[in-house]
């Protein structure tokens, strides 16, 4: 078999192996991404929301339209929908993108919604476009390795391909393994996700959803469910870390799409159910071992997805872009030693993901503590949100006495709300605003030095009392 020469050599076509590609071809270097599939998008979930920031960090994102990727449609407003133990849908709240978010597009949608199907081939484009040559229906079975030490990758005709090695094969990452960078996942670092798949008339989601094409079930009884519109179809699924499953996840879904809500508005949509799919996906409060020698691991073969709800899309892409610039200086300079390449971590750590991560501990506790905990935590937070949306707009007795009842069930509730906020949104809070800051709002005699007009206020209100007294 031969050995073909490249700078650099990219374990898959999902976002981060295009992105990487993409980059890379730019920069001149010669550049080949392999994909197991026949085309890029066939072995992913069925569909993704991308988030604004993919618009704001890559200017090709304004080309993506509805010609090219026709199952388009913006998740423009969310319905949080509360079910509390009984399966009941006892509460909801609908929200859209607020006052605070300052940049277009993310004024107009919290996501764009797509069938991966469409989207990875149309970005896989720009990077042969840009001269880097893509190998589909290739699976990448091991690494070449001299002297025990990785200089490329083998398919499974055993063609031998020499390179800069990057891993943008996913969550199941043989290059990972055989690097020895990761052997497995630890289960509390790896979801496994499942969804449904339905089929819905354009029309019937324009009539009848509107613009509220994304939701969020939160349940006491299962991991808070996702649904996401596309142009002609939804799907809902959930997932949660491999260490909480204590029945068939299936058992979970199940329960969620039999909800009398959920079924009601399956009749509404007239929805079909057009597939099942179970994936596993990264989620971790850090991605660690990301490089060795001759190799960076990006998206999810490196665990890049967002710390709080898993965004991948994007940390792909970004982290993909990062390899790809430490790639070409590597090359350039002669080294890809895994000294030279931990500026790799550098890059991707000055980036927007990078930020993320910086609280990313914080985030991954809050999930932890709220969403993937139904039975422990949602099981008293459903009533304890449905108890303040419904129940001052309630006429079984007169107002006040509804907000003295009110105040007294929310009462009931400190004892978990405190510690809640002392293990969960406190360290989350100052893990966001700094130390500083946080000793601000939690520090009485500070907050009141900082803001002369309260302390003014307050001693205005107290001599008029004394007055008043006199
Ligand atoms: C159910 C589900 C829903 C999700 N929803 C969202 C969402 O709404 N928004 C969002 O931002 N993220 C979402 N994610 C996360 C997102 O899908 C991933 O984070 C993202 O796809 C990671 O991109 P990637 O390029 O790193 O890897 P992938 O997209 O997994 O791409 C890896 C590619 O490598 C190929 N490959 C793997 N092994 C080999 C091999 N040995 N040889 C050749 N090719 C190989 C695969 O076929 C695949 O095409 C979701 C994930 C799941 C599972």
């Amino acid at each position: 078999m031969s050995i073909h020469n490249y700078d650099v050599v990219i374990v898959g076509a999902g976002p981060g192996g295009s992105t990487a590609a993409k980059e890379a071809a730019e920069s001149g270097l010669k550049t080949i991404f392999f994909e197991r599939g026949r085309k890029p998008g066939e072995k992913n979930s069925s569909g993704s929301g991308l988030g604004p920031r993919m618009w704001l960090d890559f200017d090709i994102m304004k080309e993506l339209s509805p010609d090219v990727c026709p199952s388009m449609r913006a998740g423009t407003a969310a319905r949080h929908y509360f079910v509390d133990s009984n399966d009941e849908v006892a509460s909801y709240i609908m929200t859209r993108p607020t006052s605070s978010v300052n940049y277009e597009p993310a004024k107009s949608f919290i996501t764009m919604n797509i069938y991966r199907s469409e989207f990875d081939p149309w970005l896989a484009k720009f990077a042969t476009d840009a001269g880097a040559e893509l190998k589909t229906s290739t699976l990448i079975v091991g690494l070449l390795k001299e002297d025990g030490k990785v200089v490329g990758v083998i398919d499974e005709k055993g063609e031998k391909y020499r390179g800069i090695v990057i891993g943008a094969d996913g969550v199941i990452s043989t290059v990972a393994r055989e690097s020895g960078l990761r052997s497995k996942w630890a289960q509390k670092q790896v979801t496994i996700t499942i969804q449904y798949d339905f089929e819905v008339s354009p029309k019937k989601i324009d009539d009848i959803m509107g613009d509220e094409t994304l939701a969020v079930w939160w349940s006491a009884v299962f991991p808070a469910a996702y649904q996401v519109f596309f142009n002609d179809g939804f799907h809902i699924g959930f997932g949660n870390w491999m260490s909480w499953w204590d029945k068939n996840p299936l058992h979970y879904l199940n329960r969620c799409i039999k909800l009398k809500y959920f079924q009601r508005l399956v009749r509404i949509l007239d929805a079909k159910p057009r597939e099942f799919q179970s994936h596993l996906l990264p989620w971790q409060g850090e991605p660690y071992d990301t490089h060795t020698d001759n190799v960076m691991l990006i998206g999810d073969a490196g665990g890049f997805p967002c710390p709080l709800e898993a965004e991948g899309m994007y940390p792909a892409m970004i982290t993909g872009r990062a390899a790809a610039e430490v790639a070409a200086e590597a090359i350039s300079e002669g080294d890809t030693s895994i000294e030279f390449l931990s500026r790799y971590d550098t890059a991707w750590k000055k980036t927007s993901v990078g930020e993320d991560f910086e609280a990313g501990s914080e985030l991954y506790s809050i999930w932890k503590a709220l969403p993937f905990s139904p039975r422990e935590n949602m099981s008293w937070i459903v009533p304890l949100v449905s108890e303040v949306l419904g129940g001052i707009i309630d006429w079984s007795e007169p107002h006040p006495k509804r907000i003295r009842q009110v105040a007294r069930t929310i009462k009931g509730y400190l004892p978990k709300i405190i510690p809640m906020l002392m293990k969960e949104i406190l360290p989350l809070l100052t893990a966001s605003l700094g130390e500083e800051k946080m000793d601000l709002v939690t520090n009485p005699e500070k907050l009141l030095a900082a803001m002369p007009e309260v302390e003014l206020a307050l001693a205005q209100a107290f001599m008029s009392a004394d007055d008043e007294e006199e």
